[in-house]
Formats: structure tokens, C-alpha cells, sequence
């Protein structure tokens, strides 16, 4: 797929997102309209694709459907798929679109009516095969070993998002397998839970792709972002946990559709996901890089917090981990 289609794919996916959230209109300022101008429409004249044209195929590149000959809109206007024409404009389209007036949590889109147990898992499993074979990020698509899906219960009580799979997480198909893993499935366990108990899934389902370097991960970009977090949002829409919990900055702006979150701010107060209250903490990445008891008393805490919602039971012992004796 070219870049243009992929980057059409990730806008549509984007508008989406935030229709699902209950956008219905967004804002696009005249230079954002100016730097989304597709360069390869050799005039003004030259016809764009009609949606009325039909069905031959897609056009393979350069075109858009912003005409500068119309006026700008000084309001909000409908929802549009004008496209981007590089990875920088995609970037700036991203934030541009997020700026819209009726983007707040309070207007997110409600959750499906949940389905029974066999209905569940029968979607589910349909879901899982449409994610295994996404193709729509041709760059990771290479890169990748597996496509990461998620794993755990599909009525599971808190769902903890993280942000991509590493390379253990690349090899072995499951999320949360590495060292970050290793101290999230102990901290599973140390609010009395286990990994099957709960389910763990990702903002992005490969891999980010690190061309010319052998180790070491990278965020996720905004285009790869909007492009996977459908897939998450259905997997949420299935298992329609009671509590979510984001770990750290990645998780959070994908799920909230924002670029600016400040996770030392915003970690242990409750904020919400279509009505899911969602705990944002720190990564346990971040935990393995800053081992201070203080640290780990802080995503503790956020983790009380979120026993508590649950309704789970909490020890006094429980209560008291990570505290300086
Ligand atoms: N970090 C993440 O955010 N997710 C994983 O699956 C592994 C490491």
C-alpha cells in the first residue's frame, strides 16, 4: 500500500475514533486546510475521485479533497477525510482534528449493550482473526513476528492497557511477557489477581518498527496510534471491563485521543473512558528505570485505588506495601 493510502487509512481511522467518542464535528484551521493541499493534482481543474464515480480503484497517490477555491470555514464543520500528504502533516492533522470543541470526556460514546458469554467469545474470536491478519501498517507489517492481540479474561473485572509490544512481546505473541511484564503480572498479583483473572492489551498491536538499529523499542507515532486503536476499542467494547487501567503516557493518549498527557500529574486521579473509570499510572518501564520505594508506593496506591473500585478486597498488609518502615 502506498504512503498516501496508508495515510488515508490512519486519517479515516482517526475521524473514526473520534466518532465513536462522540465527535461530530472538527475544527480545521485554513493553514492546516494549506498544509494538507495535495501536491500531485497538477491544477485546480483537474477532477478529484467522486465517492459518485463508483467503483473502480483507488487512486494510488497525490490527490485530496480539499479544494482552497471554496472559503475556509471559520466554523466547525462536518466531519471530512481530507488527506494527508506526509507523516509530518498526518502529525499536525492528528492535532488539529483533536482540537475539537466537543472532544471532552463528557461526550465520549456510550458502550454497546454487553453480550452473553457464548456471544462474547464468538465475537471475540472473530475479532482476533480480523487483528492477526491487519495488514494496514505495511512498515510493521515487515518488521513484525506476531501481531500481539491481548490476553486474559473476556469478562475480566480491570483491563490494563500498555503501549506496544518489545521485542519479547514480538516473539512471543503476548503482551507483557518482558522484564516491564514481569513486574506488571507481580503487581497483578500482589492486588490478589492473576493475569487470566484480568486482561491485559495494548495500544498498538506490532511492534514499533526501529529500521537500522538491532534493540531498544520507540514510541508509537499519532498515524500508527490512530490507525491500531479501533482494534482496541472493540476488544473493550466486548469486554466491558469496570475499570481500566492506563500505563503511562502512550496508554493515555491513545485512549483519550490527546497528545498532551502529563502521567506524573495525571497518575492516581480518576478520569474516564466511555464511562469506564480509567486509572492512569506509571509504566512499569518506568518503574525498572526508578527503583525508589517511593515510586513504587505511588503506582501502589493507584493500584489500591483501583482494588477499591472493583470491589476487591484489600489486607491491611496489602494496604501497607511499599510504605519506608
Ligand atoms: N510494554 C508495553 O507497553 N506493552 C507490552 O506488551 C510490553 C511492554
Amino acid at each position: 500500500m502506498s504512503e498516501y493510502l496508508q495515510l488515508l487509512d490512519a486519517t479515516m481511522a482517526h475521524l473514526e475514533n473520534l466518532r465513536i467518542h462522540g465527535v461530530r464535528s472538527v475544527s480545521v484551521s485554513p493553514e492546516t486546510l494549506r498544509l494538507l493541499v495535495p501536491t500531485a493534482r497538477k491544477s485546480s481543474t483537474e477532477p478529484l475521485p467522486s465517492s459518485k464515480t463508483g467503483a473502480g480503484p483507488r487512486p494510488s497517490g497525490g490527490i485530496g479533497s480539499v479544494d482552497l477555491s471554496v472559503p475556509m470555514p471559520s466554523k466547525p464543520v462536518p466531519l471530512v477525510t481530507a488527506a494527508p500528504r506526509s507523516a509530518a502533516a498526518a502529525a499536525r492533522w492528528n492535532s488539529a482534528v483533536q482540537a475539537s470543541p466537543s472532544g471532552a470526556s463528557s461526550a465520549l460514546a456510550a458502550l454497546p449493550p454487553p453480550l452473553p458469554g457464548p456471544a462474547r467469545a464468538a465475537a471475540f474470536a472473530a475479532l482476533q482473526s480480523k487483528v492477526l491478519a491487519c495488514e494496514k501498517c505495511p512498515h510493521l507489517v515487515k518488521s513484525r513476528k506476531s501481531v500481539v492481540f491481548g490476553v486474559g479474561h473476556l469478562h475480566a473485572r480491570i483491563l490494563f492497557v500498555g503501549e506496544a509490544p518489545g521485542a519479547d512481546e514480538d516473539e512471543q505473541g503476548e503482551p507483557f511477557v518482558g522484564r516491564a511484564g514481569e513486574l506488571l503480572t507481580k503487581i497483578i498479583q500482589a492486588m490478589g489477581l492473576s493475569r487470566s483473572e484480568v486482561y491485559i492489551a495494548n495500544i498498538l498491536k506490532c511492534r514499533p518498527d526501529t529500521p537500522g538499529q538491532t534493540s531498544g523499542n520507540r514510541k508509537p507515532t499519532p498515524v500508527e496510534i490512530a490507525t491500531c486503536i479501533p482494534w482496541l476499542q472493540e476488544q473493550i467494547n466486548l469486554i466491558q471491563p469496570g475499570v481500566m487501567v492506563a500505563l503511562g503516557v502512550s496508554a493515555m493518549e491513545g485512549l483519550l485521543g490527546k497528545m498532551e498527557v502529563n502521567i506524573s500529574r495525571q497518575r492516581g486521579s480518576w478520569t474516564s473512558y466511555r464511562g469506564i473509570p480509567l486509572m492512569p499510572t506509571y509504566h512499569p518501564a518506568y518503574l525498572l528505570r526508578n527503583q525508589s520505594l517511593s515510586e513504587k508506593r505511588k503506582v501502589w496506591e493507584d493500584m489500591l485505588l483501583v482494588m477499591e473500585k472493583a470491589g476487591l478486597p484489600i489486607s491491611e498488609k496489602q494496604r501497607g506495601f511499599f510504605l519506608s518502615k
